[in-house]
């Protein structure tokens, strides 16, 4: 772990991290009303509920922000329809003049197993983007169950079919375990269910979820060779990952790589309950760790957004993330398309921020470029564009 100046941190936080969020996540509740076995949230069984006092806050802070800028607002518990649908409307209440001028919008991530007509009214007058979790069929989803232990994959599927019945497009998200070896069957079932995208992740280790073992980097790769062979059969369904990669490769065979270099890290803030806030990774909410403390960069009641992240780059994780952000550049071949993944899976796997290499960028990034360009050794994707444009 490094200390370096913090002249030095505010020039590299500048270099890397994106001055104005684009993405918030507030948890409007600590409760989940599920039980999954590899969930990361330290306080799902508790009930704590954000206030008005704290959204308006965030509102006041996003205001601040230049006028054409976007900020997502995203609403991700425990889970968000947990808190009911009044009281969801009373804290977005204070974000509708920036949602009518254009400036905010909405996304929700949910288990869709509350899903009711008032919660398909509200996502509707507040035109909120979906996203449901779901792991795949019946068999693939048995990891998800109440707190009775109840499986909870027929209240899902109801929940989403009253998303279909009012016509509200939605986005999935499935957590890959024991599909790693059956991506076709994942994937088609996913699809029956009439979603907009389809998001992969493979499991990771994070937050409480700290015991699970990980994917082979090969099954990672067989796993992904499958998904592109299944695309390449449905070219209509959206799978965020190969997008991700394809629109990377399409950028630079446009001749933009200047505009892909220039992206910068979001913020990404995430707005606990009581208004803590902590960056990087919305996985860090809640934890304490001996050396970082509890990853607080301010609360939003008492200071705005704003100087939050104005005093981001003295905070220990967020200048060894930086470190960790530059020797992923200077030493990993696939830092071109990754740009350097995620603080979370750093900490979570690896115990710091300025490390490299996590089982999540080896399965999710790594593997997913080798399974593309068919390359089953190191040589990377620096060496390896032209065949991987080749493959698009
Ligand atoms: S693949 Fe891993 S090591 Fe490589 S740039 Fe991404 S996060 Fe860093």
């Amino acid at each position: 772990m490094s200390t370096p100046s913090s002249t030095d941190s505010a020039e590299a936080y500048a270099t890397w991290i994106a001055p104005q969020a684009s993405l918030v996540v507030l948890q409007p509740t600590t409760l989940c009303n599920l039980d999954c076995s590899y969930c990361y949230l330290p306080f799902r069984k508790k009930r704590l509920e954000m206030s008005v006092e704290v959204t308006q806050a965030v509102a006041d802070s996003l205001a601040e922000q230049q006028p054409g800028h976007v900020t997502e607002v995203c609403w991700h518990g425990g889970e968000p329809l947990a808190i009911g649908p009044e009281k969801l409307a009373a804290l977005m209440a204070p974000f509708e003049e920036l949602r009518r001028a254009g400036r905010v919008r909405h996304s929700l991530q949910t288990n869709a197993t509350l899903i009711n007509e008032p919660w398909c009214d509200l996502f509707i007058g507040y035109d909120v983007a979906v996203g449901v979790s779901i792991d795949g069929p019946a068999d693939l989803n048995a990891e998800r169950v109440d707190w009775a232990g109840r499986p909870a994959f027929d209240r899902i599927v109801t929940g989403i079919g009253k998303l279909v019945e009012r016509q509200i497009r939605f986005s999935l998200i499935a957590v890959v375990g024991e599909g790693i070896g059956r991506a076709a069957d994942l994937l088609d079932f996913l699809t029956g269910l009439g979603p907009t995208s389809i998001g992969l992740n493979i499991e990771e280790l994070e937050g409480v979820n700290t015991s699970r073992s990980q994917p082979a980097p090969e099954r990672a790769r067989a796993f992904w060779e499958a998904v592109f062979a299944w695309s390449a059969q449905h070219p209509g369904v959206e799978v965020r990952e190969l997008d991700r990669l394809a629109h990377y490769l399409r950028t630079i065979r446009g001749g933009e790589r200047e505009s892909w270099e220039a992206h910068r890290y979001d913020p990404l803030p995430t707005v606990a309950v009581n208004g803590d806030v902590v960056l990087l990774s919305p996985e860090l909410a809640g934890i304490r760790d001996e050396y970082y403390g509890d990853f607080l960069a301010g609360n939003v009641v008492t200071e705005p957004l704003s100087e939050i992240l104005a005093a981001a780059h003295r905070l220990p994780y967020v200048s060894e993330f930086l470190d960790g952000l530059a020797a992923c550049r200077e030493t990993c071949a696939f830092f071109d398309f990754c740009r350097g993944a995620q603080a979370g899976n750093r900490y979570f796997e690896n115990g710091s921020f300025d490390s490299t290499e996590t089982n999540y960028c080896r399965a999710s990034k790594q593997e997913l470029v080798r399974a593309l360009a068919g390359i089953t050794n190191t040589t990377g994707i620096s060496s390896s564009t032209r065949s991987m444009e080749e493959a698009t």
